[in-house]
């Protein structure tokens, strides 16, 4: 009994494994035909000022429409684009779209997520010039956006191509810090341009006096390196007080703007190009 008990554990448990590598292999297939069948779209989610609220930045994050099954989010669908290698030509595509849509935004910094498997890539620092060179889009106005995995798994491939991408003028920013094993020697060690404050951090900071200190060491220790600084997913006018107060740069958030395409991006940033035309006719008027 005991023994047809096991064994019947045993095959369930194959089962679910088989059943499990099957779902991610038809996720990879669905993933490999998506490009050419056009079901990527990339939303674009604002970055505020802290101090004046004016849009300084987007970030651009991508969308699958899939013909077939439910919706999946990029937390679901990236993780295993980036196991089959299938990230390298998604990211290329999300780069070519994403600086296109951008080159009618104006000053406006374009942030883009890079993974791991791409910058472990040695042709990715060159298929980067390429498409700069393609879009004529301003490479001091693009900020590639990687995490800490990207960098701890080779640090010295990850630093090569980091050289050879900031040369170009692109900056370099450090995302969702505060979630991983991120440490302050880090920072030091990478010289970003950039760091984001990961939302677990900034909800938690609003919570606890601990995670308030942390983040406001790594706010100080950022600064002293010259970096910016972003927090992230904040939802409360008092999440914003507090990162404002301490000393955040740029605020991203759903209490300010979440993610939308890029035609809605255009009739923001007209309307604050025409507030700022109307504020500075004002301003010449009172002179
Ligand atoms: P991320 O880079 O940290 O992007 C921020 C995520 O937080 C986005 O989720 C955004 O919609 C969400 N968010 C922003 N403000 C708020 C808020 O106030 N509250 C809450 N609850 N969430 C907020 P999204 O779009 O689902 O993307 C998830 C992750 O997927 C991204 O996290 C990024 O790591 C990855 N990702 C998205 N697009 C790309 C891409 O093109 N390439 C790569 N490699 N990764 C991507
Ligand atoms: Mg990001
Ligand atoms: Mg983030
Ligand atoms: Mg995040």
């Amino acid at each position: 009994m005991s023994k047809r008990g096991g064994k019947m554990r045993c095959t369930w448990f194959n089962e679910t494994f088989d059943q499990r590598r099957e779902a991610v292999r038809e996720l990879e297939d669905d993933l490999r035909s998506a490009i050419s069948n056009d079901e990527f779209a990339i939303a674009y989610q604002p970055l505020v000022d802290a101090k004046e609220g004016r849009i300084v930045a987007v970030e651009a994050l991508l969308r699958w429409n899939r013909t077939t099954g439910s919706p999946l989010g990029p937390n679901i669908f990236i993780p295993v684009a980036e196991q089959s290698g299938i990230i390298n030509p998604i990211g290329l595509w999300v780069l070519r779209r994403a600086m296109c849509d951008a080159m009618r935004w104006g000053e406006i910094t374009l942030s883009v997520n890079i993974s791991a498997a791409q910058l472990r890539n040695p042709e990715f620092p060159i298929k980067l010039g390429e498409i700069l060179e393609e879009t004529g889009f301003p490479a001091e106005q693009l900020e590639l956006e990687v995490t800490e995995t990207c960098l701890v798994l080779d640090p010295v491939v990850a630093e090569r191509s980091l050289n050879v991408i900031r040369s170009f003028g692109v900056r370099i920013s450090l995302d969702d810090f505060g979630t991983g094993y991120a440490s302050i020697g880090f920072l030091r060690q990478f010289r970003f341009e950039k760091l984001k404050l990961d939302r677990t951090l900034v909800v938690q900071a609003g919570e606890d006096d601990g995670s308030r200190a942390m983040m406001l060491s790594s706010i100080a220790v950022a600064r002293a390196l010259g970096m910016d600084v972003t927090a992230e997913g904040v939802e409360t006018d008092e999440q914003a007080d507090l990162v404002r107060t301490a000393g955040c740069d740029q605020i991203q958030g759903w209490l300010f703007y979440k993610a939308m395409p890029a035609e809605e991006i255009d009739k923001l940033i007209a309307a604050q190009d025409a507030q700022a035309k109307l504020l500075g006719e004002s301003n010449r008027g009172e002179q």
